[in-house]
C-alpha cells in the first residue's frame, strides 16, 4: 500500500508530481541536490494552488491539507520511510544511474522505484537499481496537474505487484493510464518529438519564421500550442536529449537533432525555464529570437 511518496528532483516536474500526489492525500517528500530549486518548488507549489483556491477548484482548507502533506529537503535520508520513490531529476542517463546508487541504499527493500524519464531505457536504467522487479517507468506530462495521460512502462524484470500498485497510485490521482512497450521514447514522445524538430528544422531552412511556424501549426493543424512554443515548455535540453535517444536508440537518421536546436541548447537557451529559447520570456510577453 502506497502512503508515502517521494520525489527525487524539484524541478518543473518533480513538483507538479508532488503537487497531485498531496493533493489526492499523499504524504509527499521533495529531494534535490539543489535546496534553492526546492523552495523555488516549493513557491511554485504554493502559488499553484492558491490559484485553485481563487478560481474555485479548490477550497483553501483543502489547499492547506495539501500544503501540510508535501516536504522537501537536500538530504536523501530523508527518502528511507518512502513506499514509492519517483525519480523525475534532468534527462541525462548518467546522472539517473548515479542518483539510483546514492537512493537505493537509503529506501525501505519493498520501496518501488520509479522514474519519470522521457525516453531511456526503462530495462537499462533498472539494471542500476538494486531492485529491477521493483522498478519501473511512472512517465507524467507536462504540466502534471493539467495533463490527464501518465504512461506506464515496464522494463523486463518488473513484477506484476510492482506494475499494479503504481496503476493503482496514478488511478489515485485521477489520471488516464496508457501503457507502453520499453522502446525509446515510449508513444507520446516517440510521435511529438519528430514533430518538433522538424518544426526547428522549418525554422532553420528558413521556410518560416518562428511565429510563422507556431501559428501555420495551431491554426493550420488545430494544435492548441505552436511547437516551438511547446518546445519551449518542454524545456530545449530535454527536446534534445529525446532526439538524442531516438537517434541512438532506433539508428535512423530520420530521428537527427536538428542543428539548431543544438546550437540553442549550447547557448544555455533552453526555453522558458532559462527564460529564453525560440522565444524571449523576460519581457512583459514572450518575443520570438528568430
Ligand atoms: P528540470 O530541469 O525542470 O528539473 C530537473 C531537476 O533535477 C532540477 O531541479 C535539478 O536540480 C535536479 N537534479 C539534477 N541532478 C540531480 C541529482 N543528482 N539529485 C537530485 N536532483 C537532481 O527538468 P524537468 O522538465 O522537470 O524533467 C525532469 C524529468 O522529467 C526528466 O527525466 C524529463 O525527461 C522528464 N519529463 C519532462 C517533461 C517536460 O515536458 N519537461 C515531461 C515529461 C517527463
Amino acid at each position: 500500500m502506497i502512503k508515502n511518496v517521494g520525489i527525487v528532483g524539484a524541478g518543473q516536474m518533480g513538483c507538479g508530481i508532488a503537487q497531485v500526489s498531496a493533493v489526492s492525500g499523499y504524504k509527499v517528500h521533495i529531494y534535490d541536490i539543489s535546496a534553492d530549486r526546492i523552495e523555488a518548488g516549493l513557491a511554485t507549489i504554493n502559488g499553484n494552488l492558491a490559484r485553485q483556491v481563487s478560481s474555485g477548484k479548490m477550497t483553501d482548507e483543502e489547499r492547506k491539507k495539501a500544503l501540510s502533506l508535501i516536504k522537501g529537503s537536500a538530504d536523501l535520508n530523508d527518502l528511507s520511510p518512502m513506499d514509492l520513490v519517483i525519480e523525475a531529476a534532468t534527462e541525462d542517463e548518467t546522472v539517473k544511474r548515479k542518483i539510483y546508487g546514492q537512493v537505493c541504499p537509503v529506501l525501505k527493500a519493498d520501496a518501488i522505484l520509479a522514474t519519470n524519464t522521457s525516453s531511456l531505457s526503462i530495462t537499462r536504467l533498472a539494471s542500476a537499481t538494486d531492485r529491477p522487479e521493483r522498478f519501473m517507468g511512472i512517465h507524467f506530462m507536462n504540466p502534471v496537474p493539467v495533463m490527464k495521460l501518465v504512461e506506464l512502462v515496464r522494463g523486463i524484470a518488473t513484477e506484476e505487484g510492482t506494475f499494479s500498485s503504481a496503476k493503482q497510485f496514478v488511478t489515485a490521482l485521477d489520471k488516464t493510464i496508457t501503457v507502453a512497450e520499453d522502446f525509446p521514447a515510449f508513444i507520446v514522445n516517440r510521435i511529438l518529438l519528430p514533430m518538433i524538430n522538424e518544426a526547428i528544422y522549418t525554422l532553420y531552412e528558413g521556410v518560416g519564421s518562428v511565429e510563422a511556424i507556431d501559428t501555420a501549426m495551431k491554426l493550420g493543424a488545430n494544435h492548441p500550442m505552436g511547437p516551438l512554443q511547446l518546445a519551449d515548455f518542454i524545456g530545449l535540453d530535454t527536446c534534445l536529449s529525446i532526439m538524442q535517444v531516438l537517434h541512438d536508440g532506433l539508428a535512423d537518421s530520420k530521428y537527427r537533432p536538428c542543428p539548431l536546436l543544438v546550437k540553442y541548447v549550447e547557448a544555455g537557451w533552453l526555453g522558458r525555464k532559462s527564460g529564453r529559447g525560440f522565444y524571449d520570456y523576460r519581457g512583459e510577453v514572450p518575443v520570438p529570437t528568430r
